[in-house]
């Protein structure tokens, strides 16, 4: 995995709920984005909401 700039103003928002992924707006919260999809709040990608999705949906797999 490659790492671009870091946590700057760039990057891109994800939605835990649908996996939709839109460009993050500097000065704007992920938390306050919407998923264009779902409607559900979005985290930052790559932030440690999303990485604690992720690993929640490995966990998911790992059941079934
Ligand atoms: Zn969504
Ligand atoms: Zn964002």
């Amino acid at each position: 995995m490659q790492h671009q700039g870091g946590m700057g103003s760039q990057g891109n928002c994800v939605c835990v709920s649908c996996g939709a992924v839109k460009g993050h707006q500097p000065g704007k919260p992920c938390k306050d984005e919407r998923c264009p999809k779902c409607g559900k709040v979005m985290v930052r990608e790559g932030s440690e909401h999303h990485l604690l999705y992720l690993k929640k949906q490995e966990e998911k797999g790992k059941k079934a």
